[in-house]
């Protein structure tokens, strides 16, 4: 059975246009999933310290068979192929972040894995690009994306080509 996941992309650091696409393209070669559609990229303004370049987001839908904290693992391999650094720095720069933002309906506390993503209630950089990959999402809490996302003011984001 596959279950349609949501995952927000993100990068600021080694070209970070590349680097979102050639995570989408690693995304496209996981086993039992399949890309559904991803937004296009966006630029936003980091958050926390405003001492690092901007970063490059999109959204990607998947369909999927693997459990949620397998495909968390492939997340963070994916990550760790692309050179991802972790280091102690919290919203520090780096060079891909995957983040898990929805697995269908799943609601989960686990500090592993929080579902729905906590930040993805008001983050345009999450909310703008999944609002364009599934504009009539509903959230597990009944929430709508498309008003979550008409809420939520832009916050310096824009549209890359
Ligand atoms: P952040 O994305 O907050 O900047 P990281 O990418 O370094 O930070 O992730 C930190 C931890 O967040 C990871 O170890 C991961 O287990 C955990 N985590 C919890 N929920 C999620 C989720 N929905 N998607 C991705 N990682 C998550
Ligand atoms: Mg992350």
């Amino acid at each position: 059975m596959k279950t349609t996941v949501y995952v927000g992309l993100g990068s600021n650091l080694a070209n970070p246009i590349y680097q979102v696409k050639k995570a989408l393209r690693a995304l496209e070669a996981l086993p039992v999933t399949d890309l559904r559609a991803h937004s296009g990229l966006y630029r936003s303004k980091p958050l926390g310290p405003q001492n690092q370049p901007d970063y490059i987001n999109a959204v990607a839908a998947l369909r999927s068979e693997l459990a949620p904290l397998i495909l968390l693992d492939k997340l963070q391999a994916i990550e760790n192929q692309q050179d991802r650094v972790r280091n102690a720095e919290r919203w520090g720069p780096r060079t891909l972040d995957l983040d898990m933002l929805l697995y269908g309906n799943r609601q989960s506390q686990d500090a592993r894995l929080i579902l729905p993503h906590p930040g993805l209630f008001e983050r345009a950089f999450v909310l703008y690009p999944l609002a364009e990959c599934a504009p009539d999402l509903v959230l597990p809490d009944g929430q709508s994306v498309y008003d979550l996302m008409l809420r939520c003011p832009a916050q310096g984001l824009c549209r890359v080509d």
